[in-house]
């Protein structure tokens, strides 16, 4: 058997445009244009090319794109004074401060002092617990990108077992919230897990967000289970450096029913979902009734 490929990158082209659509009617029928503030502190190359393609895809469907760029020194105030002053711009409906931030500054603090309505990242602890208690919130954007992937695979999720590899406040947490939110009886899994292989043996949905590279392999996946590889991993292969995921995806493809690649499945979700929360909270703003389809 050979699983179905979950192409991410055609998925992440049908959420942009969506959201294009959306950001015309909401141009033409009220007059507003949707807006998202990008904050880059330092100049961490990773980072640097993330808010790139986050400004980028941002103009592309029509919003307004807001960089800020500050010094890798920059001082907790005045980073505080740059969020409240987004947090009060009325043109800013979504706020994202670029991750990691420098050492000397308080990630916690920080995110946590952006508005959670404006709080596209779904990272502020109201949006965390909206989430956790089954709420509406802002949710992050790799799990909801995950989320849509699956729903779309499956149609219903109710009464799915999930196993979860990882228990990151970005991925594996919001994961299993939104994974419970669909009725899958959920299981997280993390490194202290014991017989990890059995756990997800169990699985007809696993997700895989450990940052371990081809950590799973093929004999762990139960026949014609789902795989979400939300992994991303540089090595070395063949004198190459190559991107691969935290599934064996050769082994995986042959006993998975369905699977995501590595790159070119979650990856581009993030982004697009980015757009999505964007969106939502611009109509959420001025009280207009939310897009369909890209919230959880
Ligand atoms: P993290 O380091 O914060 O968390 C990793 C989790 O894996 C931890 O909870 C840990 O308990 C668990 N873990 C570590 N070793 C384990 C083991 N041997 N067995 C089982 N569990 C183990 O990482 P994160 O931020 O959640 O990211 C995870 C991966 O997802 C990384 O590769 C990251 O690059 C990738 N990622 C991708 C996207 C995307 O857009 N596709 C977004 C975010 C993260």
């Amino acid at each position: 058997m050979t699983a179905q490929i979950i192409d991410g990158k055609a998925f992440a082209a049908t959420v942009r445009e969506k959201v294009a659509g959306h950001v015309t009617r909401l141009k033409e029928e009220n007059g507003i244009t949707p807006g998202l503030a990008v904050v880059l502190v330092g100049e961490d190359p990773a980072s640097q090319v993330y808010v790139r393609s986050k400004g980028k895809q941002t103009v592309e469907v029509g919003m307004n794109s807001f960089e800020h760029k500050l010094d890798a020194d920059t001082s907790e105030a005045d980073l505080l004074a740059l969020v409240d002053q987004l947090n009060n711009d009325p043109t800013v409906h979504g706020i994202l401060v670029q991750l990691p931030l420098p050492k000397h500054l308080n990630e916690d603090l920080v995110i946590n002092s952006i508005s959670p309505e404006k709080d596209v990242d779904g990272f502020h602890i109201s949006n965390v617990g909206l989430l956790g208690t089954g709420q509406k919130s802002m949710v992050p954007c790799t799990p909801l990108g995950s989320l849509m992937m699956l729903r779309d695979h499956h149609g219903s999720l109710s009464g799915l077992d999930a196993v979860v590899i990882g228990r990151s406040n970005i991925v594996g947490k919001p994961m299993a919230q939104l994974l419970l939110g669909d009725s899958c009886t959920v299981t997280i899994a993390h490194s202290r897990t014991k017989d990890l292989a059995d756990v997800v043996r169990r699985a007809d949905i696993v997700v895989a967000a450990v940052g371990r590279p081809e950590m799973v392999p093929g004999d762990w996946i139960k026949p014609g289970a789902t795989v979400i590889d939300v992994g991303i991993n540089r090595i070395e292969r063949e004198g190459k450096n190559v991107l691969v995921g935290d599934v064996d995806f050769a082994s995986a493809k042959d006993v998975a029913g369905a699977i995501t690649p590595v790159p070119g499945g979650v990856g581009p979700m993030t982004i697009a979902c980015l757009l999505a929360n964007t969106v939502t909270a611009c109509c959420r703003a001025n009280g207009l009734s939310e897009p369909e389809g890209l919230t959880a």
